[in-house]
């Protein structure tokens, strides 16, 4: 969440080959040879997501040996009639007469994976994504919880948001994973980092990424020049980096700038596809912003932590300044405390339990 006045300074220096062109509701808009881009809005803050068609062909599943024609979707949207309403346009006008042939996940959110239980069963086609995404989005679907409940409220109070109306709120919110995504594939094919995949005759690339999702996978192509990133590369806004009550003590903002280095080894003009904002060129430009937008928060935490101990409550106002409601306070909590574990795990900072249950941080 990059601050209001730098971002458009930050923005003038990537490229938007398309300009402020947008595909419309139910349509496309091709921005590589093969490449549809599909935009669905989000009942959120962050308001849209971007999905990708791509031309594809395959080998028969019934061991024909009949090459098919079709589509490859990468990303699928929340599960709600707007976006199936959508996708039925798009099944109508887009594809040329010819099926899905197989559903590319890049991470187990919501906005990604949430209708791909539909679209496999209405296109017969198999899931792809990591194994570990796969089965984090199989818990959280079946679970009551489902990421959230007592287990977020009590790990958000050890941080030290105590106040009674959010800790309550929290608690509440224990269906909030299953109401996007409620049924996820029985099968799925595993994508891993290093793989290759072949898509209408093309290789891409798998890239893992790590700090934002359990085991994210970008997809590039050299034939192309072009990147679809996911989350982990996005040109508007810096991706949510975040610690969770599952895995209390993770590094994933250490984990999340290691990742996006990865991505230095695409040319700078490459095609960056993000699941957020606009196709945009500027790759090494843009990790290099993200780098620098982390830097600056991990500056602000320390110089706060070296004036007395913080708690990741504590640090909210340092990191954001202005008002938060419930959703986007869980969100800046998380991410208070992985700045909070970076410089913990760096040795800069040590923790100390309070008599309160409250975790707080002074300069080591
Ligand atoms: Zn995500």
């Amino acid at each position: 969440m990059p601050h209001r006045a730098a971002l458009n300074l930050l923005e003038q220096q990537l490229d938007y080959p398309l300009g402020d062109r947008l595909p419309a509701t139910g349509q496309t808009l091709e921005v590589a040879p093969g490449i549809k881009w599909i935009r669905m809005a989000l009942p959120f803050a962050l308001d849209h997501i971007n999905l990708w068609l791509l031309r594809d062909e395959i080998d028969s599943p019934d061991g024909s040996g009949v090459r098919l024609q079709g589509w490859t979707v990468v990303d699928c949207c929340i599960s709600r009639d707007e976006a199936r309403a959508q996708w039925e346009q798009i099944f109508a006008n887009e594809l040329d007469g010819l099926p899905i042939l197989r559903v590319i996940v890049t991470h187990m959110h919501p906005d990604h994976i949430g209708l791909a239980h539909w679209l496999c069963a209405r296109w017969k086609a198999p899931l792809w994504i990591s194994a570990t995404d796969y089965n984090a989005a199989r818990i959280g679907s079946q679970s009551t919880t489902g990421f959230g409940g007592e287990g977020a409220a009590l790990f958000f109070a050890s941080h030290g948001l105590t106040d009674a109306e959010s800790v309550e709120k929290i608690r509440g919110r224990s269906s909030y994973y299953p109401s996007m995504v409620p049924d996820v594939p029985r099968s799925f094919r595993r994508m891993q980092d290093g793989d290759t995949v072949s898509i209408g005759g093309r290789n891409w690339s798998c890239i893992s990424g790590y700090g934002h999702a359990p085991e994210h996978i970008s997809l590039s192509c050299a034939g192309l020049n072009v990147l679809i990133a996911g989350d982990m590369m996005l040109p508007r806004i810096s991706t949510n980096v975040s610690v969770y009550d599952v895995e209390p003590e993770s590094n994933p903002l250490k984990a999340f700038l290691d990742s996006i280095d990865k991505f230095r080894a695409l040319p700078q003009d490459t095609l960056v596809l993000p699941s957020h904002g606009k196709p945009f060129t500027g790759l090494h430009t843009r990790i290099d912003q993200l780098h620098d937008h982390h830097r600056d928060r991990l500056a602000e935490v320390m110089e706060a932590c070296a004036a007395a101990p913080q708690s990741g409550a504590d640090i909210l106002p340092v990191m954001f300044k202005r008002v938060l409601d419930l959703h986007q306070t869980t969100f800046a909590m998380g991410e208070a405390v992985a700045h909070l574990h970076l410089l913990w795990f760096a040795g800069k900072l040590q923790r100390r339990l309070g008599a309160d249950g409250v975790w707080r941080f002074r300069v080591a």
